[in-house]
């Protein structure tokens, strides 16, 4: 259970860091002792997360409205500023819960997917479970951000489900290197649990790029141009393809992935990613 009041949600408005960091290391050291420890607070859980954590972080409370196309979260208005009596703000980025949910920038120019659902925002501490998952090869790791990703999908308003699933392919070198997949590992228990096919090797990644985060942000659309390649047209063409991923961070890869998969046919793509790095 994690008894931190502070808000935590949201990078900058993480206080008393030196605690947090002190409670981190501690729950680390407690993850490597006791197997059977909350990957987050590090307390006493027979699941990945505890009951606490999950309530915090994943219950309804928790819940954001997001832009159905790319994720990213959307300014809700409250009540008196939806009415126009409350303080000035830019009325055009204010909109009710319950309107058709769409952001500026998908307004102004629409990615190649249709359809983007998330389990969370990519941010403290949440961050820490791809991280143990990707880098810390805690694999255990990937059917709970499976179920919280199926939960969101459930929950998430006029989702249609895909007629199968491929995860976002790693290159040959980088496959090699970590020894797994972590889309892969998501989108095995996930398809499972939505009764989906799983295609693993949908679309091939055909030369290693560069990591997206380590390359300039005017120079990633030229980093993954071309990454990608469908081997069989025939499983594709006309059909609605959900991509899974760990981490959607700028929305390149997936975009790049998208028009790859819309060139052979595709009718419809939804990405179905743990967690969505938010806007600075
Ligand atoms: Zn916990
Ligand atoms: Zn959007």
């Amino acid at each position: 259970m994690n008894n931190n009041n502070a808000p935590v949600g949201r990078r900058g408005r993480y206080h008393a860091p030196l605690r947090a960091l002190l409670r981190r290391s501690a729950a680390g050291l407690l993850r490597h002792l006791l197997p059977n420890a909350c990957a987050l607070c590090g307390g006493d859980s027979d699941d990945a997360l505890c009951p606490g954590c999950e309530a915090q972080f994943f219950g309804p409370d928790a819940a954001v409205p997001r832009c159905m196309r790319c994720a990213n979260p959307l300014p809700v208005a409250s009540p008196s500023q939806a009415s126009g009596a409350g303080p000035a703000g830019p009325p055009s980025l204010l909109l009710p819960p319950s309107a058709m949910q769409l952001c500026g920038v998908c307004l102004a120019d629409a990615p190649a997917f249709d359809r983007t659902v998330v389990a969370a925002d990519y941010a403290l501490p949440l961050d820490q479970l791809v991280l143990q998952l990707k880098f810390g090869h805690r694999l255990a790791l990937a059917p709970l951000c499976a179920r919280l990703l199926r939960d969101a999908v459930q929950q998430a308003p006029d989702v249609t489900l895909p007629a199968l699933l491929c995860p976002v392919p790693l290159g040959p070198r980088r496959l090699a290197e970590r020894g797994y997949n972590q889309a892969l590992e998501i989108a095995r228990p996930l398809a499972r649990s939505l009764g989906l096919a799983l295609h693993a090797q949908l679309v091939l990644r055909v030369h290693d790029t560069a990591a997206q985060s380590s390359v300039a942000p005017d120079r990633r659309q030229h980093n993954i141009a071309g990454a990608f390649a469908v081997p069989d047209a025939a499983l594709v063409a006309g059909r609605h393809i959900g991509v899974v991923d760990d981490v959607m961070t700028s929305g390149r890869t997936l975009n790049e992935l998208a028009a790859t998969l819309k060139r052979h046919g595709a009718a419809r793509i939804t990405n179905l990613v743990f967690a969505r790095t938010p806007p600075h």
